[in-house]
């Protein structure tokens, strides 16, 4: 669903800046492909992440995952929302599997909104998208299936 920055709730806008501020401290030298997120909790604090690429490449970090890590190191509150930047050629950027299934571990809903931002090459805002997280990974795996 794309949107316009002026569709953004205050909250929202500000995961939008706080993926973007942070997003140059990806570690990605060998695909070149940085992405920076951000999460908001339950209290209102923010969390962020980067990827952080390995040489092996097995060892890669994606950003939305960072950002949920660091998000439970610092609270046991969850997710409300989340964001994320990238340089992609894609129409409408999305999470990888692996992220989505990370946020659904820690998310407060599975409606949270997550919004995608796809910047152009001035590091200027080309398109935002809007996902409810339960389109992303619809039927998704979580505790109920193992009876928690
Ligand atoms: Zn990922």
């Amino acid at each position: 669903m794309r949107i316009t920055e002026a569709d953004l709730t205050p909250i929202e806008a500000k995961l939008v800046a706080a993926a973007r501020a942070i997003r140059p401290r990806a570690y990605a030298p060998y695909s070149g492909y940085t992405v920076g997120a951000a999460a908001a909790d339950e209290n209102g604090g923010i969390h962020v992440g980067a990827n952080m690429e390995g040489v092996d490449y097995t060892l890669t970090v994606h950003a939305e995952q960072h950002t949920m890590n660091a998000m439970r190191l610092a609270t046991d509150a969850r997710a409300v929302a989340l964001a994320f930047a990238v340089q992609s050629p894609a129409e409408a950027p999305a999470p990888c599997g692996i992220c989505r299934q990370r946020i659904r571990e820690f998310a407060a809903s599975l409606s949270i909104p997550i919004v995608a931002v796809n910047l152009d090459e001035r590091l200027e805002i080309l398109r935002i998208n809007r996902y409810p997280f339960d389109l992303l990974l619809p039927n998704s795996f979580g505790p109920e299936n193992i009876g928690k």
